[in-house]
């Protein structure tokens, strides 16, 4: 393990009633790329009513030479801080279309696949330049892509993030906000900034309490009457599943239909959902 140096991060974790020393280089995120370590897991999106898979999320994991497999909640945020986010980002958004692209020179099923984008990366001038090439690049149709921003990344710089929206909906993309409910929840910036979905935060379905359960149906009820689709995440039990379906959210995601999985894996989820249509 590298020591010291002004490229090592302390993150204070909570919980844990101590700093804990990462120890991830910056170095580490340059060779990460440069020895393609970063790979996508994905997560699939089903229909709330019928069970069929919609679309999925891919997320991000590091296969770490001395750490093993090491998940984004120990260096998303580090990523973020220092600038990094920027080019892993971008690296997630062409491995997306470059699947895709795969997936469909294969002659499997495919469905629209969502990408996180961090408010440092989202709001780059370049951004829906770098959007465009990388359809371009795999000729991936723009609709088989969404994007997922949190309330924080759009609530910054609104008028901006309205532009950006609105030409990456012009496209074709789809754009969701992710962990809705947990953030700012300045609800004014909603109706001004163009989006298609609402996930809500898996933090109010994992809640049994009334409290938690009202702000969602709260949340639902906003998402309709604005025309959005609401997703509910984190759903792990049946009952959580019926609740959400009680409530008429749209779409769910969780460990009850299926945790993230490797590519291959999620083309055998796919295949087996499109046979029950
Ligand atoms: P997120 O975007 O809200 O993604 C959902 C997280 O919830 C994922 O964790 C997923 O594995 C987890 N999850 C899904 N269903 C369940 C469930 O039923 N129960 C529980 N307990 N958890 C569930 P993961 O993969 O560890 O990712 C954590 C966060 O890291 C993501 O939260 C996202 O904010 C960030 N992230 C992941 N990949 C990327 C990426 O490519 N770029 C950026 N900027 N952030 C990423
Ligand atoms: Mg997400
Ligand atoms: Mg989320
Ligand atoms: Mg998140």
């Amino acid at each position: 393990a590298k020591e010291g140096g002004r490229n090592t991060f302390r993150l204070y974790m909570p919980g844990s009633r101590s700093f804990v020393d990462h120890s991830l280089l910056v170095y580490d995120f340059e060779r990460a790329l440069a020895e393609r370590e970063f790979f996508l897991e994905f997560q699939p999106r089903v229909h709330a009513e019928t069970g069929v898979i919609t679309s999925a999320e891919a997320l991000l994991r590091w296969r770490h030479p001395q750490r093993g497999r090491v998940m984004p909640g120990a260096f998303i945020p580090i990523a973020e801080r220092t600038g990094w986010i920027v080019p892993i980002g971008r690296w997630v958004v062409e491995e997306v279309c470059r699947q895709i692209r795969e997936w469909l020179d294969n002659g499997q099923p495919v469905v629209r696949i969502a990408v996180n984008v961090s408010a440092r990366q989202f709001q780059r001038e370049n951004f829906v330049a770098h959007i465009t090439e990388a359809l371009e690049a795999h000729q991936v149709d723009p609709r088989l892509l969404e994007i997922e921003l949190t309330e924080t990344a759009v609530v910054e710089d609104v008028e901006s993030a309205r532009k950006k929206l609105g030409r990456l909906r012009d496209m074709g993309i789809t754009v969701s906000i992710d962990d809705f409910g947990v953030g700012y929840s300045s609800l004014s910036f909603l109706h001004q900034i163009p989006v298609d979905a609402l996930k809500l935060d898996r933090s109010f379905i994992q809640e049994s309490g009334v409290g938690g359960w009202s702000v969602m149906e709260t949340i639902i009820d906003l998402g309709h009457r604005l025309n959005l689709c609401v997703v509910g995440e984190g759903v792990e039990t049946e009952c959580q599943l019926a609740l959400l379906r009680d409530r008429r959210c749209d779409e769910v995601q969780g460990f009850f239909f299926s945790r993230p999985v490797p590519a291959a894996d999620f083309v055998r989820l796919l295949a087996a959902s499109s046979i029950q249509l």
